[in-house]
């Protein structure tokens, strides 16, 4: 099934809640406006190379579009769709004034020099700086793109607007960026899971973490669960898995990786097991933290996990999500989970706007009021209608949005 199919799944089964006519789901989720550009530069070893870059706005009706731009070979346009889409459930769910949209480069940045991620990055902006804007549509960093990569954006940016530091989020602290940002969707994921361990009746002493995924967020929010006394006893990445049933030390796993150019490969202080023996392990909770699509209906069968917490975007599967409601998984939805680095992107840009920074202990009040509103009025509707977090959530996005349109008037 592709990402954006996928995703029409589970805004129809919250849709089919809600009794919304087909025209207005058609409306809700047909994307505003999607944009292909043609990236070609010049490799450090003279060659010409070209790929493709996307950016698709998919609503505006509470604010301007938000989300983030993805670096990694496999982005194609119906991954981008899928993806704004869920921004615009995300960014309703937890009640910021913005829409959803998102971006990406069909590259991968692990076979490209300093040199040559500036210039992709130059070159698309060159590509779509008349549609996005502070006003319009602001990027932040997601897979394979970081604080570097949005400093480049904000300054290809004003060479065409002027200056204009809020064009873009997820910029160094040094730039125009916010104290905390960096941290912000992993230490969502840290205060959410202590949320749900609590009204589970759960001790984060007696839960078992497994986590898929050791970049921004998977790394992050190994350090708010370590810090917050869960057991993280096994981390991946791309080249590989780390597992130590007693409980991993989570910073010297965040030293090696700082030491080891971000990767793990060649760790000796944790057993190495393979990426998908990670996903099977006899664990409390399992966070997903890297790519979508990372459960379909026959690995659903396998998790033994009874708590899935979806770091990353699109995880689950439609019929993943089927199988993991029938065995009585708790799965608590990514549009809420990893909502916690668009929360902080919003202080940001309205930092900008302001030209005021806030301290960085503001940055993390705000960010657990934010998302402790979100997840009451999400645990309570699951409750009172008897639906899944899931749908929950997405009830919740859709109202907002749905109301917002209307209000905002149609013709
Ligand atoms: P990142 O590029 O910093 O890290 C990705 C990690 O996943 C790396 O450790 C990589 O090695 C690992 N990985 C890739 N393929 C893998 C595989 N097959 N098996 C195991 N590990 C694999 O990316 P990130 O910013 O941490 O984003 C991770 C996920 O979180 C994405 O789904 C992204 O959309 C989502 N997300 C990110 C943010 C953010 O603020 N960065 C916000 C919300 C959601």
């Amino acid at each position: 099934m592709k990402a954006f199919d996928a995703t029409r799944v589970f805004f129809d089964r919250a849709a089919d809640q809600m009794d919304l006519t087909a025209n207005m789901r058609e409306l809700l989720v047909t994307p505003r406006r999607e944009v292909q550009v043609q990236i070609s530069f010049e490799r450090d070893n003279g060659e010409i190379a070209t790929t493709m870059g996307y950016r698709v706005q998919h609503d505006n009706s509470r604010g301007p579009m938000k989300g983030g731009l993805r670096y990694h070979p496999e982005v194609n346009l119906d991954e981008v769709r899928s993806l704004a889409s869920l921004m615009t459930w995300k960014n309703a769910v937890v009640n910021l004034p913005y829409g959803g949209a998102k971006g990406g480069i069909a590259v991968d940045p692990n076979r490209l020099s300093m040199k040559e991620l500036e210039l992709i990055t130059r070159k698309f902006v060159d590509g779509i700086h008349d549609v996005v804007g502070p006003d319009t549509d602001i990027p932040a960093p997601d897979m394979g793109t970081n604080a570097e990569v949005m400093a480049w954006f904000m300054n290809q940016y004003g060479k065409y607007h002027g200056f204009s530091p809020a064009c873009v989020t997820g910029k160094p602290v040094e730039l125009y960026g916010a104290p905390g940002r960096e941290e912000a969707t992993g230490r969502g994921v840290g205060i959410l899971a202590v949320k749900l361990l609590s009204r589970l009746g759960r001790k984060p002493q007696d839960t078992r973490v497994a986590i898929q995924g050791f970049g921004n967020v998977g790394s992050h929010a190994a350090k708010f669960l370590h810090e917050a006394d869960f057991r993280v006893v096994a981390v991946s990445e791309v080249s590989g898995a780390y597992h130590r049933p007693e409980g991993l030390s989570v910073p010297d796993l965040i030293r090696y990786c700082q030491q080891h150019r971000g990767g793990l490969s060649g760790y000796t202080e944790a057993e190495s097991i393979s990426n998908q023996q990670l996903l099977e392990l006899d664990v409390e909770m399992l966070i997903p933290a890297a790519l979508g699509g990372v459960f379909d209906r026959t690995q659903a069968e396998k998790v033994k996990a009874p708590i899935i917490l979806e770091a990353a975007n699109g995880p689950t599967l439609p019929d993943a999500d089927e199988v993991f409601d029938r065995r009585g998984v708790i799965v608590f939805p990514d549009i809420l989970a990893n909502a916690g680095g668009v929360t902080v992107s919003y202080f940001e840009w309205v930092q900008n706007r302001q030209h005021y920074q806030w301290s960085i202990n503001r940055v993390r009040q705000e960010l657990d009021r934010v998302l402790s509103d979100a997840f009451e009025h999400v645990w309570d509707l699951a409750q009172q209608r008897q639906v899944s977090l899931r749908t929950a959530a997405w009830i919740i996005g859709i109202g907002r949005v749905g109301r917002a349109t209307v209000l905002g008037g149609i013709t």
